[in-house]
């Protein structure tokens, strides 16, 4: 099959990229080793890095991770009642899929400002020390999920990670300034 640009590309996402597991892996089921996952992403990024250098990669990052965020809403957050009914389905949902331990520090509901933390989180925590934090993915995907909750525009940033040596990560998330 062609792709020509503008009627169809090779990889744009959709959930039903997810798969049937139940079908397509009656044995193995919907579970695998967390390093794995890590091997991938970490293999992924320096291979980004490589060819596009770091800034670049993590751009690619926080990219893929606010699509991701979008889609996680729709799929599985929509039709929350309210700002706390939202919370507590986020959190539920990350612990529940085993993402990550969700705790809202602050939560600025005029402003929209708040701070998230994550702990035993997915992509980093255990990692080696690197003075630089590392959950880029997480940004994106935290930004996509409350840009589609609040129909604003997000900017988030983690301030502390596993890798910084804070055992929790920590992402601060604001509205953008238009
Ligand atoms: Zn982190």
């Amino acid at each position: 099959m062609r792709y020509i640009m503008g009627q169809s590309r090779k990889y744009e996402f959709k959930w039903e990229l997810l798969g049937d597991i139940e079908k397509g892996r009656p044995n193995l089921g919907n579970t695998t080793r967390l390093e794995i996952y890590r091997l991938m992403q970490y293999t992924l990024r320096d291979v980004l890095e490589q060819r596009y250098g770091d800034a670049e990669a993590d751009k690619i990052f926080r990219e893929a991770g606010r699509l991701s965020g979008r889609e996680y809403y729709h799929h599985l957050l929509s039709g929350c009642t309210g700002m706390h009914d939202f919370i507590r389905k986020f959190q539920e949902s990350l612990r529940e899929l085993g993402i990550g331990i969700l705790r809202v520090e602050e939560a600025d509901e005029l402003s929209g400002s708040f701070t998230l933390t994550v702990a035993e989180d997915l992509d980093c925590s255990g990692l080696p020390e690197l003075n630089y934090p590392v959950c880029t993915f997480d940004e994106g995907f935290i930004r996509g999920i409350l840009e589609e909750m609040t129909g604003s525009e997000y900017e988030v940033r983690e301030v502390d990670c596993w890798c910084t040596g804070d055992r929790t990560c920590r992402f601060e998330a604001n509205v953008r300034s238009s």
